[in-house]
C-alpha cells in the first residue's frame, strides 16, 4: 500500500487553564501537522494527476484553507477560560480561535481532523493526522477507515 504525507507548520499561542505547572501561562508553539493519505493512484492517461493519489499542490491549498489561514499567529482559547476570553474580547483586532475544549495537542489534532475531513476528495482516505507541539511532543489522530463517501451514505440512511 502506498501512502503520501504532506506537512504544514504554523505559529500559535495557547494556555492550559487548569494546569498545575507552567502550561497555565499564555505561551506559543511552532506547530507542525503531518497529514498521511492513501487511495487509488490516478490512471487517466495524460491527466495532470496521473500516477498520483492526490496532487500535493491540492493538499497544500486544502491545508492552507482548513488550518493555516485560521490558526497561524492566532491564540487558541477554551471558551471556559474566563481570563483569556475577557482579554481577547477587549482586543477585537487580535486573532483568537475560541474552541469548546482545552487546547492540548490531543484536542487540537482532533479539531484539525474535523476541519480537513470534509475537504478531502471522496476516494482519498485519511490514514493518520499527526500534530507536533514541539519537535519531541506530538499527538496522532488515526480515524477509523471510512471515506467521506461512506459518511454521506450513512447520513442519508438516518
Ligand atoms: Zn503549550
Amino acid at each position: 500500500m502506498i501512502k503520501i504525507t504532506k506537512t504544514i507548520e504554523w505559529e500559535m499561542g495557547h494556555r492550559i487553564p487548569n494546569h498545575i505547572g507552567k502550561c497555565k501561562n499564555p505561551h506559543g508553539h511552532h506547530y507542525k501537522l503531518e497529514l498521511t493519505l492513501s487511495g487509488p493512484i490516478g490512471s487517466n492517461k495524460g491527466s495532470s494527476s496521473e500516477g498520483m493519489i492526490i496532487d500535493f499542490g491540492d493538499i497544500s491549498k486544502l491545508l492552507s484553507a482548513a488550518i493555516y489561514d485560521t490558526l497561524d499567529h492566532s491564540f487558541m482559547i477554551c471558551e471556559d477560560d474566563k481570563i483569556m476570553s475577557a482579554f481577547f474580547k477587549k482586543q477585537e483586532n487580535f486573532k483568537a480561535v475560541i474552541v469548546p475544549f482545552i487546547p492540548t495537542v490531543e484536542n487540537i489534532s482532533q479539531w484539525c481532523y474535523n476541519q480537513i475531513f470534509p475537504r478531502i476528495p471522496e476516494n482519498v482516505v485519511i490514514e493518520n493526522l499527526r500534530v507536533y507541539e514541539t519537535p519531541n511532543s506530538w499527538a496522532d489522530f488515526t480515524p477509523r477507515q471510512v471515506t467521506y463517501a461512506d459518511t454521506k451514505k450513512t447520513n442519508q440512511h438516518k
